[in-house]
């Protein structure tokens, strides 16, 4: 972020002292802008079509913004997760977090683990066909009049 604001990238020698995550930011170099002190990356689909800003996260708070993020989403799935993710921020190895995210998450576990229990059972057909073996009848006789409907 320091080498944004001086607006010139690091030489060969001052990356190899740099921790990994900043190198592995410094590869985006073009990609890098800062606005109002908030790195961002530039998004672009390989398809040229879409473009935008994602905000660069510092590193304490991505796991908290991916497990924030996924929650409002009503526990979406990791492809979904990344999509949305993908859509506002960026972080080196984001996929990684995405989908220890959403391995780790108590409620989208036990939410599969209710779905598999609601399986219905199949019906089973009848098997008797003899007449008037099976038998339903909706009769109701005439209600005798209580005595609380006099008045
Ligand atoms: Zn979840």
């Amino acid at each position: 972020m320091a080498y944004c604001r001086n607006g010139a990238g690091p030489d060969k020698d001052e990356i190899r002292t740099l921790p990994q995550e900043a190198r592995d930011l410094i590869l985006q170099w073009d990609s890098l802008l800062l606005q109002n002190d908030l790195l961002y990356h530039k998004y672009c689909h390989p398809d040229g079509a879409t473009k935008h800003l994602q905000l660069v996260l510092p590193g304490k708070l991505r796991r908290q913004y991916v497990e924030r993020l996924h929650a409002d989403l009503g526990h979406f799935g990791e492809t979904k997760t990344c999509e949305a993710l993908a859509r506002r921020a960026y972080f080196p190895r984001w996929r990684q977090i995405v989908k220890m995210v959403v391995c780790t998450c108590t409620v989208s576990n036990k939410s599969q683990r209710g779905r598999q229990a609601l399986k219905q059972t199949p019906l089973r057909p009848m098997r008797e066909f003899r007449p008037m073996a099976v038998l339903h009848a909706d009769l109701v006789a005439p209600i005798p009049a209580g005595s609380n409907c006099k008045g």
